[in-house]
């Protein structure tokens, strides 16, 4: 059977993955009672989650996508998209039975072929009509696909910023864009009232604390609405964990890796003083995007140790953003002991 590995007197026989699945409309949707009618946690949260599309074109050396475009022999890049019909008819479905105040669409990067953009923002708008968040890459953007987004009622929208230093993002993390690309896409989508929560990846193997305030400084001139920082984990099966342990920056100990990526670096950096400068920016990083002024005191702070105010000062943003900003929507105190214990974070 395709699909799968199994071991035979001790020696594994791995099987060729089944073909994709070329027309994702012949899937009926998930059956979503399955697990809302387990669970009260996850019925009453008010932000239901779609998929769009699956597959991803692009290779960034610390992504899933490329080992998955491996293993499917170069068709994973191909995306598949469902029809703007089937997609809004899912929707449209889960909306009418279950509480629902935001929708998230959570595929790589959502669709945004003129023709399909056009039609989705036609049907989603007449028949669902609520705010809605997606994932998009800032170099795809111009002002049609944006307007259309706007037009279809995109409230937020997540983007990699990932780096401010422009060699690193290009040799070392595999995406071209420039820095005054990214300003413009971010004009633009703020020119269209849409909020934009930038991901950042701090602590990049070989990368220094002041590549790290670059990130910081891009994030500033972007406005972007919240900065999330990351602490960057080498997973394995990924270009740049390989690059990593080849050049000594990753001891290779992958079933050590933390279960969140907020807490610290795995990384073997030369003091251990520059290790925690970088963890202690990615706590406060939020702080130091919204308030530029502040950050001559954001640098100063990262001179301390990491502290538990330091996780506090990262949770709170992290909620205040996402609760006003990214995804507004009624939170019960359990979604928010939920997120907190999602953080992983030290109290
Ligand atoms: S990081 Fe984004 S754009 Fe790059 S390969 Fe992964 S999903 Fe695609």
């Amino acid at each position: 059977m395709p699909n799968f590995s199994v071991k035979i007197d001790g020696r594994v026989e791995t099987l060729p993955p089944r073909p994709l699945l070329t027309d994702l409309d012949s899937l009926a949707p998930a059956d979503r009672e399955l697990y809302y009618g387990v669970s009260e946690e996850i019925h009453g949260h008010r932000i239901r989650s779609f998929l769009a599309a699956r597959g991803c074109p692009f290779a960034c050396t610390y992504c899933f996508n490329p080992a998955m475009d491996a293993l499917y022999q170069g068709q994973w890049r191909h995306v598949r998209v469902r029809s703007p019909e089937s997609l809004v008819g899912e929707i449209a479905g889960v909306v009418r039975r279950y509480p629902t105040e935001f929708v998230a669409f959570r595929e790589s990067i959502f669709p945004l072929d003129p023709a399909w953009l056009e039609e989705f923002a036609q049907l989603y708008s007449s028949r669902v009509g609520l705010p809605f968040y997606c994932h998009l890459r800032l170099d795809l953007l111009d002002a049609r696909n944006v307007a259309l987004l706007a037009k279809a009622g995109c409230y937020s929208v997540n983007v990699g910023l990932e780096t401010g230093n422009e060699r690193l993002r290009r040799d070392l993390l595999g995406r071209g864009a420039s820095n005054a690309a990214l300003i413009e896409a971010c004009r633009l989508l703020h020119s269209h009232r849409i909020r934009i929560l930038a991901n950042n990846m701090l602590g990049l193997p070989g990368a220094s604390f002041e590549h790290d305030l670059e990130t910081l400084r891009l994030n500033q001139l972007c406005r972007v609405d919240y900065a999330l920082a990351m602490l960057w984990q080498p997973y394995p099966g990924t270009e740049l964990a390989r690059y990593a342990e080849a050049h000594g920056y990753y001891a290779g100990n992958y079933d050590d890796l933390e279960f969140t990526y907020y807490g610290q670096s795995p990384l073997t950096f030369p003091r251990l003083r520059d290790k925690q400068r970088v963890e202690n920016l990615q706590k406060l990083f939020a702080v130091g995007a919204a308030l530029p002024w502040a950050t001559p005191l954001v640098k100063t702070l990262t001179r301390l140790r990491p502290n538990r105010v330091f996780n506090a000062v990262f949770r709170s943003m992290y909620f205040v953003f996402h609760q006003s900003e990214i995804f507004p929507h009624r939170m019960r105190l359990r979604d928010w002991a939920a997120n907190i214990r999602h953080l992983g974070l030290e109290s």
